[in-house]
C-alpha cells in the first residue's frame, strides 16, 4: 500500500522531532549542568580558620594554599570560584547533598570517605604532628599523648588516628574546627593538638612565643579534592588541572610561598594521583 503524504510527512517527520526535542533538551540539560564540567560558578568549600591553608580574613576574602589551589582549579575549568566557609565535619554530607561542587579543605583521602565521595588528587601530602604550648616538658612523641587531653575536632581523622587506630588512651575534648582546638591549647583546656604538620605549622608560625611543633610526623596525609561521587568526568578534568598546576610551575610557587616561611620541607613533585572511581 501506497502511504498517503499525510502518513509519509509523520512517518518521517515524527522521528525528527522527536530527534529536535531530545536535543533541545540535552541543551537544556547542558546549561544547568551537575557535574563540575561547564559551571560558570564553583561552589567551594573551604576552611576558614586554618591560616596558610585557607583562612577568611577580616575583610572577607579567603586566603591559604587551599584556596590558591582552588583558584587554580577553577579557573582551569573556566569557571569562578565561589568559596564557602566549612568544618571537617561537612565535607561528606555537602557534597552528597551537591550543596557545594568542590572541596579543597585539608581533606585526606581515606578508605571510608571514598565510599561516600570522589577524590582528585592527592595535590600535597602532609604528615601528621603534634602542637604543644611552648613551655610542655612531656610530650615528645605520639605514645606520650597517652592520659593527655587531646583535641576531637569533628569529622576530622587526626584524632581517630591515635585513639582508634594506635589503640592510644588520650582524653578526646570536643571542637568543631582546628581554631576552636588552638584556643582550647593556649588556653590550658588541652595538653596537645595533633594534626596534620602543614595545618599545625600555620598557626605555631603566627605565634611562635605560644607553640611548637613536636616533629612527630606519624602518617602521610594525602589532601585530595572532593566530588561528588557520581562526577567521575569532572574529577578526572580536576585532575588534569593538578598536573597542570605542577608542570607549569604554579605548584612550587605556591609550595614555596605558604610553606617555606613555616620551615615544612614539601617536595614539588606531582604526588602520584589516586585515581577516580
Ligand atoms: N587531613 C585531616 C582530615 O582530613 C585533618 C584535617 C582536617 O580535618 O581538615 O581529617
Amino acid at each position: 500500500m501506497t502511504p498517503t503524504p499525510r502518513g509519509l510527512a509523520r512517518r518521517v517527520l515524527a522521528p525528527v522531532l522527536a530527534g529536535l526535542l531530545a536535543l533541545t533538551l540535552t541543551a537544556c540539560a547542558e546549561e544547568a549542568p551537575q557535574g563540575v564540567e561547564g559551571k560558570k560558578t564553583l561552589r567551594i568549600g573551604v576552611k576558614f580558620d586554618q591560616p596558610g591553608i585557607g583562612q577568611r580574613t577580616s575583610n572577607g576574602e579567603f586566603e591559604g594554599f587551599d584556596i590558591d589551589v582552588a583558584r587554580y582549579v577553577a579557573a582551569y575549568l573556566g569557571a569562578e570560584p565561589d568559596f564557602v566557609s566549612i568544618t571537617s565535619g561537612d565535607r561528606e554530607r555537602l557534597l552528597r547533598e551537591r550543596k557545594v561542587d568542590l572541596v579543597v579543605a585539608s581533606y585526606s583521602i581515606t578508605p571510608d570517605r571514598r565510599l561516600e565521595v570522589n577524590f582528585a588528587g592527592p595535590y600535597i601530602i602532609g604528615h601528621q604532628d603534634i602542637m604543644v604550648r611552648d613551655d610542655d616538658a612531656d610530650i615528645h612523641s605520639v605514645h606520650d599523648l597517652r592520659g593527655k587531653r587531646l583535641c576531637k575536632a569533628g569529622g576530622s581523622i587526626s584524632w581517630q588516628r591515635v585513639t582508634v587506630e594506635l589503640g592510644i588512651k588520650a582524653r578526646l575534648v570536643p571542637a568543631t574546627t582546628y581554631g576552636e582546638c588552638v584556643e582550647m591549647l593556649e588556653a590550658g583546656r588541652l595538653d596537645a593538638l595533633t594534626t596534620d604538620d602543614v595545618i599545625l605549622a600555620g598557626f605555631a608560625l603566627r605565634r611562635p612565643e605560644a607553640f611548637r611543633l613536636v616533629n612527630a610526623k606519624f602518617t602521610d596525609e594525602k589532601y585530595g579534592i572532593g566530588i561528588h561521587k557520581d562526577d567521575i568526568g569532572g574529577c578526572e578534568a580536576v585532575n588534569r588541572a593538578l598536573t597542570e598546576m605542577y608542570q607549569d610551575g604554579t605548584a612550587g610557587k605556591l609550595l614555596a610561598r605558604w610553606f617555606q616561611p613555616t620551615g615544612l620541607k614539601t617536595t614539588g613533585h606531582v604526588p602520584q594521583f589516586e585515581g577516580c572511581s
